[in-house]
């Protein structure tokens, strides 16, 4: 496909692709080639402040749609995804840097939820229940909340708007769009084909720019009523804090550091292709990526050989070169942060296995690669044990046995995904059952999680919220119980207690 250039591009506000008030802009380039692949509105507050009102006026029209109908367009949008599943593909291959296959599947995650999210406009159950008193009826129903604030990540720049933008919009919000300065161009084609779809306008725009003023700026304004945050921890609390003043939900899915367990009983090809795509997949940038592996000490030895073999045959590359098993990390600030990373694992004791490097030559251009990297003989306490480093690198820690794998599993700040390999029932139930983590997987790397499902962690993954699956409807509705007396007398609650 032809890639945008130095095309320039605009915000969507009110229905209008509109330039930033200011006139600034930036330019989104390839981690895998540094071409540059669009240029975008820099938007200030005023900017947002415009599309905020432009979606708090849509609401009022919008929230009375019925929601069968709001799903159809859901329904168009997962076909026009469907279409152009291809062209999106190969975009994200070069401006977010994946492997095709990889990229695919990014899109694939939006169509189904698409189409999830769709089918819910027939469902958005709420609840009756009989009444403590005679001639009354009791339901509650679901209600929009109002304007939604959705500002993403990077790293899955098509499927993680439709985690957030379609849930909201079957509900009966409206939404302004923040996607991340490193994929606007991604995010300016998902907002092109909703609209495309049939989305009145108004009921979703987009604002490029910076975390610290466009993202800044929805987080404080009074009139966004939900804030949907995919990102770091430390973005999360700070968007937390900035959100306190004007009491608004605040919905936030954080970093990770997630651990696969292999005990001694374990099929170890299995495990070690699962382990191999979990922790270089996505050049270890998901959130769910397996960034600890914790081995009972009888099966050490030899995953660690065939691992570190594993790992020295994969391909890095640009994302859309066949064969290709490794693409760029995002920037050069990441490649810069996980190479910190390599030196201080080494200061702290741990072998280094393999990888380690900047990766460069052989067709890698000016891209930002990094070889996938393994340390061994890792303490649980050390920094590259406890801290999320978003890159191809992963930590083998021996422990003896199932208890001392669940407890060093559980032995982090985050709590995102898990994972065990075992052939016990018996140990996968108790790994099941107390591992701290909003998603376990028995027999399967930390990776790959459908959309009907709830998504999402605990302690500092989040805030108690989940994304995917029924769960994302109580992000993005308030609960209204309603009570019909139709005795014609007063009758009390709690007080009228003879029937
Ligand atoms: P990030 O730096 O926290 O940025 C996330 C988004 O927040 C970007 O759009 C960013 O804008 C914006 N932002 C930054 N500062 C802000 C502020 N003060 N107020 C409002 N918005 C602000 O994260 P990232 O590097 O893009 O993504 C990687 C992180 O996301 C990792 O920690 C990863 O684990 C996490 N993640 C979590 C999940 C999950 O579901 N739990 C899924 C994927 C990723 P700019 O792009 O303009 O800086």
């Amino acid at each position: 496909m032809a890639v945008a250039g130095t095309r320039r591009f605009q915000n969507y506000i009110a229905g209008e692709w509109v330039d930033s008030a200011s006139g600034e802009t930036f330019e989104t380039t390839s981690p895998a080639t540094g071409e540059t692949l669009g240029v975008f509105p820099r938007s200030s507050a005023e900017d947002v402040d415009r599309a905020v009102a432009a979606a708090a006026e849509a609401f009022e029209e919008w929230r009375l749609v019925p929601a069968p109908r709001r799903g159809e367009i859901l329904f168009r949008f997962g076909r026009l995804l469907s279409e152009q599943k291809d062209d999106l593909a190969e975009l994200m291959a070069r401006e977010m840097g994946k492997v095709l296959p990889e990229a695919a599947g990014d899109v694939q995650e939006a169509i189904d939820m698409s189409f999830y999210m769709g089918g819910e406009g027939r469902r958005l159950f709420g609840q009756t229940t009989p009444s403590e008193l005679r001639d009354k009826f009791n339901m509650s129903v679901r209600q929009p909340i109002g304007v939604v604030g959705a500002i993403t990540p990077w790293n899955f720049p098509i499927a993680i708007p439709s985690w957030k933008i379609t849930p909201a919009l079957v509900c009966g919000n409206t939404v302004v769009f923040k996607p991340a300065s490193d994929t606007p161009l991604l995010g300016e084609r998902f907002v092109e084909l909703l609209v495309e779809a049939g989305l009145p306008e108004g009921v979703l725009n987009i604002v490029h720019g910076g975390g610290g003023e466009v993202g800044d700026r929805l987080v404080r304004h009074p009139e966004v009523r939900v804030i949907t945050l995919t990102g770091s921890r430390e973005t999360g609390v700070e968007v937390m804090r900035n959100a306190a003043d004007t009491l608004k939900h605040v919905h936030l899915e954080l970093g990770g550091k997630n651990a696969i367990i292999v005990l001694d009983d374990a099929d170890l090809d299995l495990a070690i292709e699962g382990i191999v795509w979990s922790a270089f997949g996505t050049s270890g940038q998901r959130c769910t990526a397996a960034s600890r592996v914790i081995v009972q000490e009888g099966a050490y030895e030899e995953l660690q050989s065939r691992l570190v073999a594993a790992a020295e045959k994969l391909r890095l590359g640009p994302g859309w070169e066949e064969g290709v098993d490794v693409g760029p990390v995002i920037n050069r600030g990441a490649l810069e942060k996980i190479h910190s990373y390599t030196e201080v694992g080494l200061d702290e004791g741990a072998k280094l296995l393999t990888g380690g490097e900047v990766a460069s030559g052989d067709g890698l251009g000016e891209g930002f690669f990094y070889r996938p990297t393994v340390f061994g003989e890792v303490d649980p306490g050390m920094r590259i044990a406890q801290e999320e480093i978003f890159g191809p690198t992963t930590a083998l820690i021996r422990v003896r046995d199932v208890d001392e794998a669940i407890r060093v599993s559980n032995g982090i700040r985050y709590g995102l995904s898990s994972s065990i390999f075992t052939r016990d029932v018996n140990k996968a139930f108790r790994a099941m059952r107390d591992l701290q983590a909003g998603i376990t997987y028995i027999n399967a790397g930390t990776i790959g999680a459908e959309v009907h499902l709830p998504f999402g962690g605990t302690k500092d993954t989040g805030n108690g919220h989940r994304e995917a699956g029924q769960a994302a409807l109580d992000v993005f509705t308030e609960w209204k119980s309603i009570y019909v007396d139709y005795s014609g007398k007063l009758q009390k609650a709690q007080i009228d207690t003879s029937e």
